[in-house]
């Protein structure tokens, strides 16, 4: 076997088995559907290949050339199909789709007439290549080049206007995929018409746009390739199995090799279930996740205009500009200001967990002094400190400390929540704030003299939504989503955020490190 027959013939089982693959985790959707059917298009063409390579004499080289090229014909409409189905603009392409439909039934019931493909001739090494007729050129101008071409150029115009990281990746990856395959496929056509300028090396490359166009099918799910590996090993295991009883000298060792082979398809196909089954709930698992999160962010991008009028208003009420208030009405709004900033500071909370969730937080890089960062915390903090009595310190190095590379407000929020929480969950003595150096990293220490934190708890409240008991019990208004987000921001700048504390009344140090140029890491 040659080794185009070779290259051939493994396109043609791998196009077969993908297009199989995708068919089934859904056979009502019309992507998959397309996709299967653009992947008939790639086997008939791919084994035809491999046949009209082996044969021998001008009438089978004729019928198989003519084979393959009536599987060249379904590709292009299947292609387009499949690819208006993903951008989903099948029924706006409607006519173009039809045209599509029309030359490729017309190409198709003249596959085998001479207008098609006219005879097969001797080039370069090969005894039969297929050599056009009138209506082939037709094919390959409108069908081939025509349909492809539109194809592509949706794929781009309509990539723009896509907002999901993931399909836009997916977008990426089909353009590759196709420019490889019908990039790759193309090399055959200019010996149809004796010109011998190049070899069909393309070839090769048909298998990548199979298997690139499979997992952007897919979604380049972790989990399906987990399926698809777990199926392609079952179905070769079995296969493998298929053949053992024939190859068994005796009857009895035929009778075991056929039971094992039972037992192997039994278990083979829960096997299967089984991880089909996960595969679903992880998926709808992930769904939900991907609603909530779109959820909190459009109610919260709903709240945060009113709130700002609210505190606007209210801080406009509390310094008389409305004309002037009596005592207990300045309580009043006072009460109303302070509940607004903690919403806003909520709201915005809820706004980094779905950001964080969706993996769309935009990093803000400059270069900034760690100190001065750190000193404006404070500042923002005197005065509830003061009011509790209680003390701030801050240990720097004596020397100039390097700025850092990173944004700066995200950093910013993440030490101001742990100066805040230190505070909050301290009752006497205070709080000390260190900072200093460790090989390239920074490393800030706030270390309080507080309630502590029970050891079961210490990893826990890095969760969203998660209060410890003391702190629960002494500050009733917390959300338990400070750490979560400040912990985000630390390792979204290729730092760590720890805690450390001996137990219950007895302090906490929580300690950030983050590297001075996270970016050049
Ligand atoms: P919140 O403070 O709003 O509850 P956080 O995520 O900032 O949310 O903190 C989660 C929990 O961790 C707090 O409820 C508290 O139990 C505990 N905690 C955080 N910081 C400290 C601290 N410095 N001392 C004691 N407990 C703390």
């Amino acid at each position: 076997m040659d080794f185009y027959t070779l290259i051939s013939l493994i396109n043609g089982i791998v196009a077969i088995f993908f297009g199989i693959f995708v068919l089934s985790r859904n056979p009502k959707k019309s992507i998959n559907i397309t996709f299967f059917l653009m992947s008939v298009g790639v086997t008939i063409w791919s084994l035809s290949y491999s046949a009209w390579l082996s044969v021998d004499n001008f009438s089978d080289a004729l019928f198989w050339s003519r084979m393959l090229n009536l599987g060249a014909t379904l590709i292009p409409i299947f292609y387009l199909h499949w690819i208006l189905n993903i951008l989903n603009i099948v029924r706006k392409k409607i006519i173009i789709l039809i045209f599509g439909y029309f030359l490729t039934f017309i190409c198709v019931i003249n596959s085998f007439s001479l207008s098609y493909i006219k005879s097969v001739d001797q080039v370069l090494s090969f005894s039969f290549w297929p050599q056009a007729g009138p209506l082939y050129v037709v094919f390959l101008i409108f069908g081939y080049f025509g349909l492809t071409s539109y194809a592509l150029y949706q794929l781009f115009i309509n990539k723009k206007n896509v907002d999901d990281k993931e399909k836009k990746q997916q977008i990426n990856y089909i353009i590759i995929g196709s420019i490889f395959g019908f990039g790759g496929g193309a090399t055959n056509f200019p010996l149809m018409f004796g010109l011998e300028i190049i070899p069909p090396i393309g070839q090769i490359f048909v298998i990548l746009y199979i298997i690139i166009f499979t997992f952007a099918t897919l979604k380049y799910h972790l989990f399906e390739i987990r399926i698809l590996l777990t199926e392609v090993l079952v179905w070769m295991i079995g296969v493998c199995l298929l053949f053992l009883p024939f190859s068994m000298p005796t009857g009895e060792l035929k009778i075991l090799t056929s039971f094992i082979l039972i037992l192997f398809l039994i278990f083979g196909y829960y096997l299967i279930r089984a991880i089909r089954e996960e595969t679903e709930r992880k998926e709808e698992l992930e769904k939900i996740n991907k609603m909530k999160s779109e959820f909190i962010s459009i109610v919260s991008h709903q709240l945060r205009t009113p709130l700002a009028a609210i505190r606007g208003h209210s801080s406009m009420l509390k310094s008389g500009d409305y004309g002037e208030l009596s005592k207990s009405s300045i309580v009043g709004v006072n009460y109303i200001y302070q509940s607004t900033i903690r919403m806003i500071e909520l709201v915005n909370s809820l706004l980094n967990i779905s950001r964080i969730e969706r993996g769309d937080i935009e990093l803000k890089y400059s270069f900034f002094s760690i100190e001065d960062l750190i000193k404006n915390c404070i500042k923002d903090i005197e005065i509830l400190a003061k009011e509790k009595k209680l003390y701030i310190k801050l240990i720097k190095p004596k020397s100039v400390f390097p700025q850092i590379y990173g944004d700066a407000e995200k950093i910013k929020n993440a030490i101001n929540n742990l100066i805040n929480n230190a505070i909050l969950y301290t009752v006497k003595g205070g709080v000390k704030i260190k900072l200093s150096q460790e090989e390239k990293m920074i490393k800030i220490e706030i270390e309080d003299t507080g309630i502590g934190i029970e050891p079961t708890e210490l990893q826990k409240i890095f969760k969203s939504f998660s209060r410890g008991k003391g702190g629960t019990e002494l500050y009733t208004q917390g959300t338990g989503l400070g750490l979560y987000v400040a912990k985000n921001f630390i390792e979204i700048h290729k730092g760590t955020l720890s805690v450390f504390s001996k137990g219950k009344d007895r302090g906490s140090t929580f300690t950030i490190r983050i590297p001075f140029n996270n970016n050049k890491i």
